[in-house]
């Protein structure tokens, strides 16, 4: 435990001593910040955690990166929203209680959380190792029905503490800086999975699209795989940081003679824009057998994909959701091993509306990272 963090209180009782691990019994409140409408901005709230069941990991939070989806859900950008709504799906914490099955968590290891906390464990794409492609659908970190706790509405980890079943638990390395690791478990796992998903490695030529929260990691786990990189931008202001990065070639995309010199140069696209975009141009800077994966789920329509483009070189179209639990375990480790975290901005829960402003604006060097200790303290009130 991070000395001098506030943890969440008890119902009733003292809190245990997280770093010997006395069990105390019952559930617990968090403080949290979340919205209560569409338009409510994020507000303090206070979050009912469930005790441990056996299979349950509880996990005191440090830090929560802010990914552009959290965004999306919270203005209700996705359609409908249950309210209240904590958002917050890239959790680094600490354990602070386990249940009594399990033993592949210790109190006091550094963890992680990603976008999942559940799914069917039994369809096909479970049994395969693809929980997030589950066919009775995942239960999200926030805003799903928690399938095995009385369908109560899902809250994510812009809160103190969250439970979750040890399966779906990461082992964060101790390597890792915790506030820069938190992205890790979405922008980085995002990323990662379509890049090994198309067997990126040395002498594969890269290309990223936006240079966000999931661009940049995408820069960086593609050089740690061995690719050269060339990063598409709408900030001209993105180009010299695009390069510290570790860009090989970094191409304004409103820069026609710029985009056209790129022209069937890249074996593979990890477009990440948060807004509808003409894929068209991204199509023409393709090898033949290229591939674009599109991460970005804009709340509007995208202009029409052109048929011919995609035909003529025999290119792929293909989307991309997270990434297993495997394979973001299978990321961490690497990342560990490569020495790769995210660029991160840590923020004030009192911060959280202007980093949403600044982050829609493209204002951002890469991530913001809420730090909880500035949560404040639950009051015995639930909300959410
Ligand atoms: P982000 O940090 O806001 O980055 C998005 C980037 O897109 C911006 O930095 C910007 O890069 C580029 N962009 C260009 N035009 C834009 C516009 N009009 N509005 C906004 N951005 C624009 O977002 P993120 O957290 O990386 O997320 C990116 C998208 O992926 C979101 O739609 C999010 O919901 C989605 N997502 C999908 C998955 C998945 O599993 N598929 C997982 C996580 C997130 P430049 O300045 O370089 O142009
Ligand atoms: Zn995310
Ligand atoms: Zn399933």
């Amino acid at each position: 435990m991070t000395p001098g963090r506030p943890v969440p209180p008890p119902l009733a009782k003292p809190l245990p001593d997280l770093t010997t691990g006395t069990p105390t019994p019952g559930p617990r409140h968090a403080a949290a910040y979340g919205a209560t409408a569409s338009d409510s901005g994020l507000v303090p709230l206070t979050v009912a955690r469930r005790a441990p069941k056996e299979d349950d990991v509880e996990i005191a939070i440090e830090f929560c990166g802010l990914c552009h989806s959290d965004v999306h859900a919270t203005r209700g950008e996705w359609g409908n929203q249950n309210y209240p709504l904590v958002p917050g799906h890239e959790i680094v914490g600490r354990v602070s209680r386990v249940g009594s099955a399990v033993d592949d968590f210790t109190i006091g290891e550094l963890v992680g959380v990603g976008c999942l906390v559940d799914s069917c464990r039994e369809c096909d794409s479970c049994l395969d190792g693809l929980e997030q492609y589950c066919e009775n659908g995942m239960t999200g970190t926030y805003g799903s029905k928690d399938r095995r706790n009385g369908d109560a509405t899902t809250q994510g980890g812009y809160a103190s503490s969250i439970v979750v079943d040890r399966r779906y638990v990461l082992h964060v390395p101790e390597s890792l800086d915790p506030a820069a690791a938190a992205p890790l478990l979405c922008a980085g796992v995002t990323t990662y999975s379509p890049l090994r998903h198309f067997d990126v490695e040395e002498g594969d030529v890269v290309g990223v699209v936006g240079l966000g929260g999931l661009g940049h990691m995408a820069v960086k786990l593609a050089k740690a795989m061995g690719a050269e990189v060339k990063v598409f931008t709408t900030s001209e202001s993105k180009i010299a940081a695009a390069r510290e990065l570790g860009a090989d070639d970094v191409i304004l995309s409103r820069d026609e003679a710029a985009m056209d010199a790129a022209n069937r140069s890249i074996d593979v696209i990890i477009d990440t824009v948060a807004a509808p975009h003409d894929l068209n141009p991204y199509f023409r800077t393709l090898r033949v057998d290229g591939a674009l994966f599109q991460l970005g789920l804009p709340s509007e329509d995208m202009p029409p994909v052109n048929p011919g483009a995609l035909i003529r070189r025999r290119i792929a179209y293909a989307g991309s959701l997270i990434g297993s639990i495997a394979e973001t375990q299978e990321m961490l480790d690497f990342c560990a091993e490569h020495g790769v975290t995210s660029e991160v901005e840590v923020v004030r829960a009192d911060q959280l509306n202007e980093a949403y402003d600044r982050m829609v604006a493209g204002e951002v060097k890469y991530r913001f990272v809420l730090d909880t200790s500035t949560l404040g303290t639950p009051s015995e009130r639930a909300d959410a």
